[in-house]
């Protein structure tokens, strides 16, 4: 058994009593996200919280991480001396797996590639009690779902489309690496309470048309920001006509409206794939308060009064959709593809068509898809375009060898790639084009940015459900609608497709997974954990120094940067992302994309010490290596962008002390702090312009660093003349705790060692 029924118990235990508190406070019915929020809130206070204003501190049920954001959090973890993780987590090795030729090749090339991470993380999540999955078993999210997930439960995981397990009912949420290790050492996790988007589904689903497109045509209504600090909560009839896992594509990808996290109701769906799933007991614990597990009946009759925004569709005239290109939210309907298609001048000519990822790859995805390659076969069609199948899991994997759905997909001319992220991330070794080549692709993936799928700014990427991938991939054309189009078979004859239909769950059950899970060892006191020095991809971490108990004085300015720094420009991903687990080497990244003020160019700063200009992490090294803490200043909204701790302990790693910024992205401010870093504010933001490219910058008043107190910034100009003005920050009392003690995994150490 790999999850945990007795926390389920224990979380369902708190349902009635904490949502009868919540209705009484805000004197209303509550919505079903809401009744979970509520619920896993670690203390509800005596006035209700208020959406999209008041942080909240909950306590997730469950973690879950990828292999590439995983080495950081475990790192983290390790030099925070706890024995054991607080809360089931689980490792999953699926980003790293590059697709080329087909499953079995492509698996063993990453094998002997990765070994050194894959082995790390076996090793680490042994000693931890981290439920370890290897690679091959299947992308973090289907593995969840087909696991972990439960309704009414949350989590939290270090990739952005955890949304996926909404689909099973449950509040999971996208987070960086820093949120996990919290969570995995026992602390709360908080969150701006979000807004409420409720999706009104009306209707059935039927024909060509799949769950895939409810959140194609949502994504076209919402924009790719529309849904930014929202929970998506669908209610309605039409939520019943979807399958558990076509209820898990849609909530996967609200990500790419920016939403939280989105969720559906339990139903007699779910309870039917948690049985499929060997998890009956669960949907037994799950009818028992089902009251519990959805939004209260008078919200349903009158939702405009509940939630924030309320969005219609109706699923009986809903056309299947495809997006693109270039981003998710360009919403065409089929009937209408053909045209933009050439009014657009888009590349007409089909050269690959992709199906599967964590997005459409269950059961009822390739029994559809497999219908229609039935139907080819009859009708001697092939595919046209090359045609790849992503399966999501081996437990699917298996299951759908063994029910002959993979028979027919390679007979048509599929290639099956390993059960992993691969062309979905850029881990697409594509050898029919090259990079420049202007052509187009479609997926059933989620995100279809720029160069995303194959690094070639050049390949036009769609997105549709599984059917119509498959069907254009018997085309071979952009052009085609299976709707209403004929094809040429191979005897020159006109065929026409009949609208897909599968199985939802199989028949005979699914296969078991016996080797893709490693449960970790009950006492891992004696474990080792192995990081080789010579190591280029991961290095172990020591933990920061702490506080000398004396202010900043005379600390060179590093960097005055201008206009935005997002974490994309304080830590680069594309290359750097193979050094995730060496703070050194990514370090070199550091503001490597960040415009200085005085130059207007990137990367390109003055070395007080030399006089001459280098790149950011040369002088910084350079600072670091004559012990001189430094300082960066900048502007609005500093360090906006995802959640990644790179951004903030590159700067720790390499000597920064203090960013004065006009204002932070709450969520890298944090991070700061979490790093041992004084993120601060200039009280007026005209301040700024007083920053001069040879300035010394001294931090006065830490000795009596309060909540709520000012500090001093005394600025020495080059031509000796000093500016004094005052900061602003947002430390509370614990957080003033981080600081002193270098970091906030330092006191988590110091405190574990007083408790082992
Ligand atoms: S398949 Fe794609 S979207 Fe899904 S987890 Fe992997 S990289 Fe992310």
């Amino acid at each position: 058994m790999t999850f945990d029924l007795d926390l389920i118990k224990k979380t369902y235990s708190q349902f009635p009593a904490k949502t009868e508190k919540a209705r009484k406070l805000l004197g209303r019915p509550l919505t079903l996200a809401e009744k979970i929020l509520y619920v896993h809130a670690t203390d509800i206070p005596s006035s209700a919280f208020v959406r999209g204003k008041d942080y909240v501190d909950f306590h997730p049920d469950r973690v879950a991480m990828q292999d590439a954001t995983a080495q950081m959090a475990l790192l983290q973890f390790m030099s925070a001396g706890i024995p054991k993780v607080a809360v089931p987590s689980t490792a999953h090795c699926d980003h790293l797996i590059q697709a080329e030729i087909g499953a079995d090749k492509d698996l063993a090339t990453a094998n002997e590639k990765n070994k050194e991470v894959y082995e790390f993380l076996a090793s680490v999540s042994n000693k931890y009690g981290i439920g370890f999955w290897k690679p091959g078993a299947g992308i973090i999210h289907q593995v969840v779902l087909e696991n972990y997930a439960f309704p009414g439960g949350m989590m939290i995981g270090t990739d952005s489309h955890t949304p996926n397990a909404g689909g099973l009912g449950m509040v999971a949420i996208g987070v960086g690496g820093a949120d996990a290790v919290d969570v995995m050492a026992g602390m709360s996790w908080e969150l701006k309470f979000p807004k409420l988007i409720g999706v009104h589904l009306k209707g059935k689903l039927g024909g060509w048309t799949s769950a895939k497109d409810v959140i194609l045509a949502l994504a076209g209504i919402l924009t790719v920001k529309g849904g930014t600090g929202a929970i998506v909560e669908y209610f309605g009839e039409g939520t019943k006509s979807i399958s558990c896992t076509g209820k898990g594509t849609i909530c996967n990808m609200g990500a790419e409206i920016g939403a939280t996290t989105s969720i559906f109701p339990y139903d007699e769906k779910m309870a039917g794939y948690l049985r499929a799933t060997d998890r009956a007991d669960i949907a037994e614990l799950a009818n028992g308060i089902a009251d519990c597990l959805q939004a209260d009946s008078e919200i349903v009759l009158d939702p405009s009064k509940y939630y924030d925004e309320v969005i219609e569709i109706d699923l009986d005239t809903l056309e299947p959709h495809i997006n693109g290109p270039f981003t998710p939210d360009k919403a065409w309907k089929l009937s209408e593809f053909a045209k933009a298609v050439k009014e657009n001048n888009y590349p007409e000519e089909l050269k690959v068509a992709l199906i599967g990822s964590c997005t459409n790859s269950s059961y009822e995805d390739i029994d559809r898809s497999a219908g229609l390659a039935s139907q080819a076969l009859l009708k001697n069609l092939k595919a046209k375009s090359q045609f790849t199948i992503t399966p999501g899991s081996e437990v699917v994997r298996a299951t759908i060898e063994r029910d002959g759905q993979l028979d027919k997909l390679e007979k048509i001319g599929g290639v099956v790639l390993a059960n992993a992220c691969g062309p979905c991330i850029g881990q697409w070794k594509r050898n029919d084009i090259k990079k420049g080549d202007r052509n187009s692709i479609i997926t059933s993936f989620n995100r279809n940015f720029a160069a995303r799928n194959d690094s070639n700014p050049e390949t036009y990427a769609f997105v549709a459900s599984p059917e119509i991938v498959t069907a254009l991939a018997l085309a071979g054309s952009l052009t085609f609608n299976p709707k209403t189009d004929y094809l040429e078979n191979e005897k020159g004859e006109k065929v026409k497709l009949d609208e897909p239909k599968g199985d939802e769950l199989p028949r005979a059950g699914f296969l078991k997974d016996e080797h893709g899970y490693t449960s970790p060892a009950s006492d891992g006191s004696k474990i080792q954990v192995n990081i080789s020095e010579a190591s280029d991809r991961l290095q172990a971490l020591a933990p920061f120094a702490k506080w000398d108990g004396k202010d900043i004085i005379d600390a060179p300015l590093l960097l005055k940067a201008k206009g935005k720094c997002t974490t994309d420009h304080i830590s680069m991903a594309g290359p750097w992302l193979k050094f995730r687990g060496h703070l050194d080497n990514i370090s070199n990244n550091m503001f490597i994309g960040a415009i200085n003020a005085f130059n207007e160019k990137a990367n390109s700063i003055k070395n007080q010490l030399t006089g001459g200009y280098d790149e950011v992490p040369n002088v910084a090294r350079n600072y670091k290596a004559q012990g001189l803490g430094w300082i960066v200043v900048g502007d609005e909204n500093y360090g906006e962008g995802s959640s990644r701790e790179h951004a903030a302990m590159e700067p720790r790693w390499l000597g920064g002390r203090a960013i004065i910024v006009k204002s932070f992205a709450r969520i890298h401010e944090t991070n700061l702090k979490k790093q041992g870093m004084l993120p601060l504010t200039f009280t007026n933001s005209a301040d700024y312009d007083k920053i001069q490219e040879d300035d010394k910058l001294s931090i006065i008043g830490l000795i009596d660093l309060a909540p709520g107190k000012q500090v001093k910034l005394v600025i020495k100009h080059k031509d000796s003349s000093q500016d004094e003005i005052q900061l602003n920050h947002t430390f509370n009392e614990s957080q003033i705790a981080w600081f002193k003690a270098g970091s906030a995994l330092n006191l988590i150490a110091s405190k574990s060692k007083v408790g082992v």
